[in-house]
């Protein structure tokens, strides 16, 4: 079944035929403001030579009946009904979130092979998880993680965008570490700039990572504590180029959940950016 699948993205826009988990033509392309008028152009492309049986779009936001509610990579904090909008594009159209969408690709061609119960644990710019349990996607599970709020003290509790403070995303996501150090360094430089520092030896970058890190423990422990699983499969650019030094071990996990025992695997995911086009054309083939 063929699947015509896009990944919308905060900076790029990702557009391919899917065919049983192959992509079959792709088109990579920045993401443009009205991005379903780009959608439309990159159809005619893909569809040059097929005809997909069903078309399926997925988002950085919260989704409901095929309206993209908002969506803060892609600076948009209206609803859209992209269903409707595109409804002209193709008889059978789904549209879902990207975290949703990547948990299934994890499932069919992942780490679901071999793991029944694990959380997808992204960090990128912000923080989010999916939840599978027994190889199916736990629907309706909110995975907001990433606004739990781990840090009270006034010097570390900064602002965060749900308008709470100290939450797990504003301490150690790429905005987090540019928060820390905004802290230790007196100037808010990117995450990127930080990992580079740390690299030369800066001390000082080198202790806002391990406290980034801690803060993945403290945040990892929480998730543990809700549902103890057997893997954590961590995506993400930060998560992805970073895992070996923001990823916490065992015993930096130990100190934060009760479950001391049960510390479940954490690896990187293997399906690298096609992550998010596979996940839609599992959707697309239900
Ligand atoms: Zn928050």
């Amino acid at each position: 079944m063929l699947v015509e699948c896009y990944d919308v993205g905060g900076t790029s826009i990702r557009g391919a035929l899917v065919n049983k988990g192959s992509l079959v033509e792709k088109v990579k392309e920045s993401t443009e403001k009205d991005f379903c008028s780009q959608i439309r152009k990159i159809s005619k492309i893909l569809r040059k030579n097929n005809q997909p049986a069903s078309l399926v779009v997925i988002v950085p936001g919260p989704v409901d009946k095929g309206v993209m509610l908002n969506a803060p990579p892609l600076g948009i904090s209206r609803s859209i009904n992209i269903k409707k909008e595109l409804s002209d594009l193709c008889d059978n159209i789904h549209i879902a979130n990207d975290i949703d969408a990547a948990i299934e690709a994890e499932i069919k061609y992942g780490a679901g092979i071999s793991l029944g119960s694990f959380y997808l644990l992204t960090i990128s710019t912000g923080i989010g998880s999916a939840l599978a349990v027994n190889g199916k996607r736990v629907e309706n599970f909110a995975g907001e993680f990433g606004h739990t709020v781990l840090e009270r003290r006034d010097k570390f509790s900064f602002y965060c965008g749900c308008s709470n403070y100290g939450c797990w995303v504003s301490l150690s996501s790429g905005m987090g570490i540019m928060n820390l150090a905004g802290i230790y360094l007196g100037k808010r430089i990117s995450a990127e700039d930080v990992f580079k520092l740390a690299e030369s030896k800066n001390h000082i970058a080198e202790r806002i990572i391990k406290r980034a890190k801690d803060y993945n423990a403290q945040g990892i422990g929480n998730m543990i504590n809700v549902m103890p699983v057997e893997g954590i499969v961590v995506m993400g650019s930060i998560g992805i180029e970073q895992f070996d030094k923001i990823i916490p071990g065992v015993y930096e996990i130990k100190k934060y959940t009760i479950f001391k025992n049960r510390i479940p695997k954490i690896i990187k995911t293997k399906l690298g950016d096609d992550i998010g086009l596979l996940g839609a054309s599992v959707i697309g083939e239900k």
